[in-house]
């Protein structure tokens, strides 16, 4: 069998990195021959996840074409947040719960895509489909990436799917997931010790909507007065990112885990700045607003955006 790449996202997350070990696991007891990569180092919460079970870091990749024909990814589908050469390989498989978008393959595909909370939810379901039994430590980081996702089941993209798999991946794991998902959030949302130029680059996507390119960041907090201290840094920070990049617009969603309230700070034109104001029905003050129980870039950040940019 022929050796094939499984990754997530670019800037990955623990869904990101432990989904990729969970499915390249599925599939390799499904007689492939896959090996689980990531396009980026883990950040702080997927380091304490994967240390806790066991893990080591999966290997980083630049480019895939140079070392294999065909690939999975899990996690994302969008072109622009995957490996740099996707275009230069297949696709065998995704396994994904975000939009698709700007999403071609020239050969027919394996392609599972479930409104869930985490992608290691749907894994779960397959490893129970397929009748393959989980290890407790790949049980025990599955489990981390569905807390991760869903902030502990709290955010608005959690499913009666993902408590589902919580409740059975933590008896799998034996862990009280509410006392280890709490330490794992909280392992994530140390700012103190970062730079403005990692934070916004940490858990980072890039979005074409209707021709833009619009930049969404996020940061984990458990001090959102902290943070903001640190607001003109940060808009300095996306600025200069802006400019090099090419991107129309910098959103930064910072997000308080422990009461689930964001406040936003963005940059751009003072056109795309009004498309943002549309979004939200809300002003920026001096590039800063509340986002009251706003968690999710998926599901209360992109759709919005996607709407008043293409309105
Ligand atoms: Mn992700
Ligand atoms: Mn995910």
């Amino acid at each position: 069998m022929e050796k094939e790449l499984v990754f997530g996202h670019q800037n990955p997350d623990t869904d990101a990195i432990g989904t990729a070990i969970a499915f390249s696991y599925l599939q390799n007891k499904l007689g492939y021959n896959t090996e689980a990569v990531a396009l980026g180092n883990p950040n702080d919460e997927t380091a304490y996840a994967l240390k806790t079970f066991g893990f080591e870091a999966p290997r980083v990749i630049k480019t895939a074409a140079n070392e294999v024909n065909s690939v999975m990814l899990v996690d994302h589908n969008e072109p622009q947040q995957s490996v740099s050469d996707i275009e230069d390989v297949d696709v065998s498989n995704v396994v994904d719960h975000h939009r698709i978008m700007n999403f071609n393959t020239s050969k027919p595909l394996y392609y599972r895509a479930e409104p869930v909370g985490c992608t290691s939810t749907i894994v779960w379901k397959m490893f129970n489909e397929n009748e393959v039994e989980i290890p407790k430590n790949l049980a025990g980081l599955m489990l981390s990436a569905i807390i991760s996702d869903t902030l502990l089941l709290k955010s608005p993209t959690t499913t009666a799917d993902d408590k589902e798999a919580v409740d059975a991946l933590a008896k799998i794991a034996d862990v009280d997931y509410e006392e280890y998902g709490l330490r794992m959030l909280k392992a994530g949302a140390n700012i103190a010790d970062k730079s403005e130029e990692e934070l916004i680059d940490l858990d980072a996507k890039s979005f074409e909507l209707n021709g833009n390119n619009v930049r969404v960041a996020q940061i984990n907090v458990v001090d959102l007065p902290e943070a903001m201290a640190r607001k003109e840094a940060f808009l300095k920070t996306m600025e200069n990112s802006s400019k090099e990049n090419g991107y129309d617009m910098f959103m930064l969603l910072i997000t308080n885990i422990l009461d689930s309230d964001s406040e936003a700070l963005v940059v751009g034109s003072d056109d795309n700045k009004a498309t943002f104001e549309k979004a939200f029905g809300k002003k920026l003050e001096d590039s800063e607003v509340k986002l009251p129980g706003v968690v999710s870039r998926k599901k209360q950040v992109v759709p919005p955006l996607t709407d008043a940019f293409e309105g």
